[in-house]
């Protein structure tokens, strides 16, 4: 029992709440949901760059994305060239961005900005690591560059959702996961760590709680910060569908989280392949109608000019017809 969460460095959390909740203050008695900021254009197109790794990894990992991109409004363009084989790159020294979604396989853990986060320069400092800026990493699978774990491409899964506006099936308001949770340790229980610090039972088979658990090594994490991860999230402006125990956004606890076992909180997915309400939610954000809008935009758009960008031979009305369909096919409103 030790296991390590995925979350994003608590810089970027303590950033990410200040921001939320001046825009909170901003936008109060607007019309407007969080998770509009939050989401992507439906129909966009989104640039995908790795900092490093190997064109094989890479390789793998656009692979496990089509799971996504195949139901959706959304295109993630990994910028392959056909005539090497290898995807498109970014760097530390970047000032334009070259991608929506930077990915780096060398900071610790996973994680990945929610949405339009990715490219929101004034959300972290620009020393930080992780931010909005070009130079900075939007998404990290640690150690991807080399070998895979078993559940690799549920995890590359998980971390595109986020970066395409998604949170924790688990802090769903609707979810039985908040009194399902262990919080408290057992009564009576004796602090007991094993030889690494990390906290487990006592003598008397008393268990720790999440707090306590994830307060130990290797998550160390305050009382506030597994509030802010763990919790419900109390918010009439996300959209939320009924919890969902077979998404790949529900994280796999051990057995000693939960109240009872089986646990209605519990995973029933195989934390792998996309459940039918991820696909749902991916498709309320980004309608897949748009995508095929764009596939006809184009194809008209090859037919009427012929393949030559230049093509409108001076005719406005020809010429206007060309930009909206560029436009389309761009997923740009025009
Ligand atoms: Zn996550």
């Amino acid at each position: 029992m030790e296991r390590l969460l995925e979350s994003l460095p608590e810089h970027v959390e303590a950033a990410v709440e200040a921001r939320d909740a001046w825009r909170r203050q901003a936008t109060a008695g607007l019309e407007f949901l969080a998770q509009d900021l939050s989401r992507w254009a439906p129909g966009t197109v989104l640039r995908v760059a790795f900092l490093n790794g190997e064109t094989e990894a890479h390789a793998r990992i656009a692979d496990a994305t089509r799971q996504i991109t195949d139901v959706c409004g959304v295109t993630l363009d990994f910028g392959l060239d056909p005539a090497t084989g290898a995807y498109r790159r970014w760097t530390t020294d970047d000032t334009t961005h070259a991608a929506e979604i930077r990915v780096s396989f060398d900071q610790g853990g996973y994680w990945s900005l929610v949405g339009t986060d990715s490219t929101d320069p004034t959300l972290v400092g620009a020393d930080s690591p992780l931010g909005g800026a070009p130079h900075q990493r939007s998404l990290n699978l640690a150690g991807f560059g080399g070998i895979l774990p078993d559940d690799w491409a549920g995890t590359v899964r998980h971390e595109f959702l986020h970066a395409l506006a998604f949170k924790h099936t688990h802090q769903n308001m609707r979810g039985p996961c908040e009194a399902e949770f262990r919080w408290e340790d057992d009564e009576g229980y004796a602090p007991t760590r094993n030889d690494r610090g990390v906290f487990i039972a006592d003598e008397a088979g008393r268990r720790p709680g999440v707090y306590t658990y994830l307060g130990g090594p290797p998550n160390r994490w305050s009382r506030t910060r597994v509030d802010a991860n763990l919790r419900t999230t109390e918010s009439d402006d996300t959209l939320a569908g009924p919890f969902d125990a077979d998404s790949v956004m529900l994280y796999q606890f051990e057995p000693f989280f939960y109240r009872t076992a089986p646990s209605p909180c519990a995973p029933t997915g195989n934390g792998i392949d996309l459940s039918a309400g991820d696909i749902r939610g991916l498709q309320m954000l980004y309608p897949p109608h748009d995508k095929e809008l764009a596939a006809r935009a184009e194809t008209a758009l090859t037919a009427l000019s012929g393949g030559s960008e230049s093509a409108g031979d001076g005719d406005p009305y020809r010429q206007r017809l060309l930009d909206v369909l560029r436009g389309l096919s761009e997923g740009r409103v025009p």
